[in-house]
């Protein structure tokens, strides 16, 4: 319907007319547009031509044609907008005219016809009102099934009274269900919900059925005909009563699986490690938290994190590449999945670290026991690519029982016996107790202590003379060694502190220091013991050190600033250290060399290096480790090892120190077996620069050091 304002038209058939003119006049008094026709057979067209709402047949001789058109009219198609009135004067008419399908009927012989016509034309009135709401209603309730069919969407209609749901077709299709597979009842629907789902859209539907929400809103899962789940996304409102009762529930359902799916996909790769698939550490994180809650509401639950970390897998990645490394994490993931039980969750932290929680103990014991089973199953080869690769892991493991309220705590925990199983041979792993809590915190404040040690200016160099064998062990100059002058821990050595100093990356700053204040020290010595071969100094780089990009620059620096001779200054590197990256070391030795430093591989005969890097690395002195001295007894014995690097030394054109010297008849021997010079506390243990000077003073370049007699 167009929204113009209704116009009201009655056509009256007549075959009497003065009547007709009566009738005429009173329908137009209530505002009807009126038509007469005085031919009974022909006055379909003129029905048919205009949008009539009262007919009227006022019947006198030729009635059978009044009856005819009566009937065509009421099977046309518009005739249900079309009241049919019959006028007669005779009662007997009546029947005929109800069996025609007239509407009504009135009696010309009636004292009130006048004012039963008016009720007519009011009737007529009505009827054509509703006609045009039906119409309207017809139109929207069109337009809105179209809308849900282009959205894809079902319909559902919930009687509350009558506890009927009338579900659309597509409503059913969505679900694979045909036409009259459901019955009307709402368990239809309901009982297709997910049984997770269900209490909240339950729990929905009831506060908007009460009011206190404007609209039902609800996605959960219903059961496809398949036997699979589909998200759902259905929305309703309800239709209340005058006095808020509510009658009805009308809604539609969208399928939003593929939407669902993807927000579901999208939050499990937050949550979990793409390689692996096993849970992160930010979802383990949150397992853990929901047990230690568990914990605080039962006293007898317990539970264990292990933290799992694999021995030795950069010699795997190193050596067989970063594929196999990615196998070989697959391969432990999934082998540690099938060795835990189902309440238990395994997830990957980073590289080579896992986390299992072992859920619900039975006895603290039980976590020894697990990890030992991990172990045991780990340690049978993988194989990768038809070739068996190795590996062991280490265990660090976290109780519950020690009233944790973060998870990370635990973690930490669990962490730190990590550390400490690692550095055990035989157990590999390790169970976190109060004295590994005391440890770790007192790292912790090492760590934050050895931040500020340089700039406090609390580090210290004492240093130990070299000496020449063959020259009555004449001072030729000193290894520069680290102290540090804590403010309440006292003079530390280096064991102390330098380990850390290197995971930090603290070790470059301290390096440096270390470098210049050597090289200072030394340029005053300089000035001050003139030789006629000047004093050298040795310094000792470590592994971070040695990578710094900055080293060489650095060093033109320091060697610039202090004015010694570079030929005066060694630079001691550990062997392992060239050995990580022989190639690399080979290219900064080869600049420190240009600089005219001098090289000296430190610890000599420990770090397996080959005799095939050695012979084309540019280094000037090799110094044997102090174990390999010490092991020399009273009668040469054990003195082979030293002979072979003496050899080789010889054969390279390297000099020697031998460094650990602790007894008059070790210098004796190794003066004897060419070593040439000399280093340890048989001659002095390290020194202050005030004990140097002292020393000096008293007996220039000896030091007081006894020459050997023989
Ligand atoms: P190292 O380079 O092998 O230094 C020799 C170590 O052996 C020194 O220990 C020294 O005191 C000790 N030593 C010397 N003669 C004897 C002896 O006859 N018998 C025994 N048993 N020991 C002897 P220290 O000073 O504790 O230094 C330990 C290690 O710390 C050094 O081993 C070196 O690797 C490292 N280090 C020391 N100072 C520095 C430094 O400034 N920078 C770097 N990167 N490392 C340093
Ligand atoms: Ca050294
Ligand atoms: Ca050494």
């Amino acid at each position: 319907m167009d929204g113009e304002p209704l116009r009201l038209r009655a056509l009256i058939v007549e075959q009497n007319a003065p009547t007709a003119q009566r009738v005429s006049s009173a329908l137009q008094a209530q505002g009807y547009d009126v038509a007469i026709c005085s031919d009974p057979d022909n006055a379909d067209s003129e029905y048919f031509k205009h949008d009539y709402s009262l007919l009227l047949l006022v019947v006198d001789n030729n009635k059978i044609s009044n009856w005819n058109l009566c009937r065509r009219i009421r099977a046309g198609s518009s005739s249900a907008m079309c009241l049919i009135g019959v006028v007669s004067g005779e009662v007997d008419d009546l029947a005929s005219a109800l069996a025609a399908g007239a509407d009504d009927f009135l009696l010309l012989s009636n004292q009130d016809f006048d004012m039963r016509l008016l009720v007519v034309a009011q009737r007529a009135e009505n009827r054509r009102n509703w006609q045009a709401v039906q119409g309207h209603l017809k139109a929207s309730e069109a337009r809105f099934a179209l809308a849900a069919k282009a959205a894809n969407d079902g319909i559902w209609d919930w009687d509350l009274q009558a506890e009927t749901l009338v579900l659309s077709d597509r409503w059913k299709e969505m679900l694979g269900c045909s036409n009259n597979q459901l019955d009307d009842s709402p368990d239809e629907w309901l009982s297709r919900v997910h049984a997770d789902d269900l209490a909240d859209v339950r729990k929905d539907l009831d506060a908007h059925i009460q009011g206190d929400s404007p609209r039902f809103e609800n996605e959960h899962r219903v059961l496809h005909a398949d036997g699979t789940y589909r998200w759902m996304l259905n929305r309703a409102v309800v239709e209340r009563s005058a006095n808020g009762t509510a009658l009805r529930l009308v809604g539609t359902q969208t399928d939003i699986t593929v939407r669902k799916q993807a927000e579901l996909q999208m939050l499990h790769n937050t949550l979990h490690d793409p390689l692996t698939n096993l849970p992160n550490r930010a979802l383990i994180l949150d397992r853990i938290s929901c047990a230690l809650e568990r914990t605080r509401r039962s006293t007898d639950y317990e539970f264990a994190v292990l933290y799992l970390n694999l021995d030795r897998f950069k010699v795997v990645t190193d050596s067989l590449g970063h594929v196999v490394g990615d196998k070989l994490i697959c391969g432990v993931a999934e082998r540690l999945q099938t060795c835990m039980r189902t309440g238990d969750t395994v997830g990957r932290s980073v590289g080579d670290e896992f986390i299992v929680l072992v859920d619900d103990l039975d006895d603290p014991s039980d976590a020894v026991r697990v990890a030992k089973r991990i172990q045991q199953q780990l340690s049978e080869p993988h194989l990768i690519d038809g070739q068996e690769v190795f590996t062991t892991v280490s265990i660090g493991i976290a109780l519950s029982n020690r009233g944790y309220s973060q998870p990370t705590a635990i973690l930490r925990d669990a962490d730190t016996a990590l550390r400490r199983a690692k550095g055990s041979v035989v157990m590999k792993h390790a169970v976190f107790d109060s004295q590994m809590h005391d440890r770790a915190v007192a790292r912790l404040e090492l760590e934050t202590d050895l931040r500020r040690a340089i700039e406090r200016e609390e580090f210290r160099l004492h240093y130990q003379p070299l000496v020449d064998l063959d020259d009555n062990n004449r001072i030729m100059g000193f290894e520069a060694l680290i102290r540090w002058q804590h403010p309440t821990r006292g003079l530390l050595s280096p064991a102390f502190f330098l380990d850390m100093a290197e995971e930090t990356g603290l070790i470059v700053p301290i390096g440096y220091w270390v470098l210049r204040e050597a090289c200072s020290q030394l340029s005053v010595w300089h000035k001050q013991f003139p030789m006629s071969k000047p004093l050298s100094v040795n310094v000792n780089l470590s592994s971070k050190q040695f990578t710094d990009p900055a080293l060489v620059q650095e060093m033109d620096n320091i060697i610039h600033e202090s004015g010694v001779n570079p030929y005066c200054l060694w630079l001691e590197i550990t062997e392992s250290v060239i050995m990580e990256n022989p190639q690399m070391a080979r290219e900064m030795l080869t600049k420190l060399k240009e600089r005219g430093l001098q090289i000296c591989l430190d610890d000599f005969g420990t770090g397996h290096s080959s005799f095939a890097h050695l012979h084309k690395l540019p280094v000037d002195v090799l110094k044997i480790d102090r174990t390999f001295i010490s092991e020399i007894g009273e009668q040469g014995e054990n003195s082979e090892i030293v002979q072979v690097i003496l050899t080789l030394a010889e054969y390279l054109g390297l000099d020697v120190v031998a460094e650990g010297i602790e007894t008059e008849s070790q210098a004796r021997q190794l003066r004897d077996l060419k070593s040439g010079i000399g280093q340890g506390f048989f001659f002095s243990r390290p020194l202050t620069t005030t004990a140097v000077e002292d020393m000096w003073c008293k007996q220039p370049s000896r030091f007081g050091l006894s020459p050997l007699l023989n």
